[in-house]
């Protein structure tokens, strides 16, 4: 079975020569545990932040040891009560082949239900972090103007399309292209968006949100959170869930300029972790499963095949080269 270390770790952006991919001997389960044979496995951008070695609310990766996170699989060989050959579970050993699990730490997943990849993302971490950082942290309620950066992407997407189905005024997004930018407007419903790339953020914020902002979901930091925080409204709320224009950062980035703006406006700005969330997992799974068979929520996904290709998955992560959901899969 192959599998990704980390044997150094990456100053600034990601290199090829910070991973290696070993082959490690595939070993029959403990009692307890269960032999997975992968099929999906997540690459997101917190990833980033465990190649560092710094600590934070999950640990670093470790030097020549496997790298971890999200996948979904099939279960080979079982030691585990209540798991069979032939099951699929959802588990946290991805960025291998083969993974052996503790069988308290699988989830067993549904491919009737939804497609094996959607416990990765739709319905899964990126989803209920969407779910909980719009209607928990921001305290989303019906007329509120919303505006989500990184739109195009898992969590972003999602955003954009619960604040529309649950009643929001005007729902505007920013993505990285103009492909990214028409697929918003169109497929996802949102009232408008632009690229951030164009010109500046806060300009075309102004633009599109003219009577300013009642909610912000910031994926990304830096430009996007200075300009929103100029379109809030009195009593506005910003969900800070990610900064993904500082992660390969090498210094720290500046903050806000206008964040005195937060008391005029009595803003509140909060962050958010997933974690905190799973108390609402059954509202969340039962609330998006609705709106994907009613028709009312799409997703995308942008599917890398090959475990040997993961890495460079991750990168195109960092880039922007994903519409919806980054997934690797092993199944070609
Ligand atoms: P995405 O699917 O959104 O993928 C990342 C996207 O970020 C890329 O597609 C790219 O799109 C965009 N991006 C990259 N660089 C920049 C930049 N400099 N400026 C603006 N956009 C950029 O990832 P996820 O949906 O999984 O995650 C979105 C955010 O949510 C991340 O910040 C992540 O860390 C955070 N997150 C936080 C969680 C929490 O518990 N707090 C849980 C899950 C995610 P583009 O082409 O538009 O540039």
């Amino acid at each position: 079975s192959r599998e990704w270390h980390l044997v150094r770790r990456p100053q600034g952006w990601p290199v090829a020569e910070d991973f290696a991919l070993r082959e490690v001997p595939v070993t029959a389960p403990a009692p307890g545990r269960i032999l997975v044979r992968n099929l999906h496995m997540s690459v997101d951008p917190y990833m980033r932040g465990r190649m560092n070695d710094v600590k934070s609310y999950v640990p670093p990766f470790k030097l020549d040891h496997p790298m971890d996170g999200g996948a979904v699989g099939e279960v080979v060989a079982s030691a585990a009560e209540g798991f069979a050959v032939g099951d699929h579970v959802l588990h946290g050993l991805g960025w291998r082949e083969y993974a052996d699990v503790d069988a308290v730490h699988a989830t067993k997943v549904d491919g009737s239900i939804a497609p094996l990849s959607a416990y990765l993302g739709v319905l899964g971490m990126p989803g209920l972090t969407a779910y909980a950082g719009l209607f928990e942290t921001a305290s989303f309620k019906e007329g509120d103007a919303v505006f989500v950066s990184g739109a195009a992407g898992a969590v972003g997407s999602l955003v954009g399309q619960f604040a529309k189905i649950k009643g929001a005024s005007r729902v505007i997004g920013s993505a990285g292209s103009d492909e990214k930018t028409t697929l918003l407007t169109g497929k996802y419903g949102f009232d408008a968006a632009f690229n951030y790339k164009a010109a500046p953020v806060a300009e075309q914020l102004k633009e599109a949100a003219p009577d300013g902002i009642d909610v912000y979901f910031d994926n990304v930091g830096g430009d996007h959170l200075e300009a929103a925080i100029g379109a809030l409204n009195v009593h506005g709320r910003a969900t800070l869930c990610g900064a993904i224009a500082q992660y390969n950062d090498t210094e720290p980035a500046p903050g806000p300029r206008n964040l005195v703006a937060v008391i005029g406006k009595r803003l509140r700005l909060q962050g958010i972790l997933v974690a905190d969330h799973y108390g609402i997992q059954d509202r969340f799974v039962s609330d998006v499963a609705g709106w994907l068979r009613s028709g009312e929520l799409h997703y995308d996904e942008t599917v890398v095949e090959g475990v040997e290709n993961a890495t460079e998955a991750f990168l195109g992560l960092l880039r922007g080269d994903n519409t919806g959901k980054m997934i690797v899969s092993f199944t070609g």
